[in-house]
């Protein structure tokens, strides 16, 4: 086809498993190639191909993302004792996700996308708050000891030169839990690096929230190191771009955030991150409709769909069932990628298409044409339930 839009740096793709998978050639057939003449280094992160490959695969299309700056992912399965059996896998391979992750050392900044007809359920929210969690440590990679007894735990550091710090944890005179968790300054450094550029980049304000008060050593490494960070390295370019940083209590944070209207950068700790993200998303409509960029403090970009294969939709499609899944996030992931890539590359046709595309989906379900998950929540008065595809064609009609 001439006339496509051409692309100078190829995008790292990574194609995913289920229902996403099929929506995601759609989304290509549909959407993209008929405009775009798509220039993109394939990395299959289908189940199949990741255990034919014993998850290599996950591993290059990670570096590749690290040498090119800029990769889209679809959704992917990832393993429990249930798919291992279902797809014969030769072991339960890892979540992708924590593998690119722990390879491009990242933040993830997860973002609901408004449209009219979709109203959040808390009334002030008039502008986005965009989601960022640390994805490294703390309760993710804790020790854990059920104290059978009475007892004694101790925490023990020993220093690389034998030098022993020892604490009390607890004097236990019956059964009870204790817990180890640990993070780096080196990866908090990189999540702070991460949200002030993220914030500076978007123009938005950006608070951070722990509970530094009760964690005076812990949490407190957090504040101390956005803190310091700020300072030195921010403070001028914030002021200058008109946005501002503070960090304040997560029980105060919490408080402001439901009577704010929005439009800035919430910054959390990882397990913070997990459940307010999933929280905010739910209360901004739906999890269909959330953008989700993993970025690693060395400027690399990992677009992807918040949610997962959708896997019951699936199991319908396979039978030759109608589906109604949501396409947005996946749409959404592609266009951000492609919008990264175009401001990379100094190419304003791509990112020009990029807006174009998130237009039409918006236009779209402002127009009543939307699928079954939207159409059981919206506002709007004449509503057309759409397909899976139906919904897809309809966005192909207005681009
Ligand atoms: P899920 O795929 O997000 O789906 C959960 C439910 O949410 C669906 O059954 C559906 O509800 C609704 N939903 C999610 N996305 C939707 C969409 N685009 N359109 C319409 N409805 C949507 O989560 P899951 O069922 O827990 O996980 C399925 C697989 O995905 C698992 O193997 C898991 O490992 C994987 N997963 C991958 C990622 C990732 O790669 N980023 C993230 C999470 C999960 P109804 O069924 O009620 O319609
Ligand atoms: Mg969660």
């Amino acid at each position: 086809m001439s006339g496509r839009i051409v692309m100078k740096t190829p995008l790292v793709e990574m194609d995913g498993d289920e229902m996403t998978r099929v929506i995601w050639s759609a989304v290509k057939k549909e959407l993209l190639e008929p405009f775009v003449e798509l220039n993109t280094e394939y990395y299959d992160l289908g189940l199949e191909k990741r255990d034919e490959t014993e998850d290599r695969v996950t591993v290059d299309a990670a570096e590749a993302v690290k040498k090119y700056g800029v990769g889209v992912k679809c959704a992917t399965i990832t393993p429990n004792a249930q798919r291992v059996e279902e797809y014969s896998l030769k072991q339960m391979w890892k979540s992708p996700n924590g593998t690119i992750r722990s390879i491009l050392d990242g933040t993830v900044f997860r973002t609901p996308i408004l449209v009219k007809g979709i109203e959040p359920y808390v009334r002030t929210w008039k502008k986005p708050i965009v989601m960022a969690r640390h994805a490294f440590g703390d309760v993710y990679k804790n020790t854990e000891i059920r104290a059978e007894g009475a007892g004694k735990a101790e925490l023990l550091f020993t220093s690389g030169d034998g030098a022993e710090t020892r604490k009390t944890i607890a004097e236990f005179d019956s059964p009870g839990v204790v817990q180890g968790v640990f993070n780096t300054d080196n990866s908090i450094s990189g999540f702070a690096r991460t949200c002030f550029e993220y914030a500076l980049g978007e123009g938005k304000d950006l608070w951070f929230a722990s509970k530094d008060t009760i964690s005076k050593t812990y949490d407190h490494r957090f504040k101390d190191i956005f803190e310091e960070m700020y300072e030195n390295e921010y403070r001028k370019r914030f002021e200058e771009k008109g946005i501002t940083y503070f960090y304040t209590l997560i029980d105060d944070a919490v408080a402001r955030v439901i009577r704010s209207e929005g439009g800035f950068v919430w910054a959390l700790k990882n397990y913070d991150g997990d459940v307010m993200s999933d929280l905010v998303s739910t209360a901004f409509g739906s999890l269909a409709m959330m953008t989700s960029v993993l970025v690693s403090p060395d400027g690399k970009y990992e677009y992807e769909a918040a949610h997962g294969t959708v896997q019951r939709h699936y199991y319908k499609y396979r039978k030759g069932e109608s589906t109604s899944t949501n396409s947005v996030a996946t749409i959404f992931a592609w266009s951000g990628a492609l919008r990264k890539r175009g401001e990379l590359d100094g190419n304003k046709d791509l990112t020009d298409f990029a807006d174009r595309l998130e237009k039409a989906v918006l236009d779209t379900i402002e127009s009543g044409r939307m699928t079954g998950d939207l159409a059981a929540i919206t506002t709007l008065d004449k509503v057309e339930r759409l397909d899976t595809f139906e919904f897809i064609k309809a966005i192909r009609e207005r681009l």
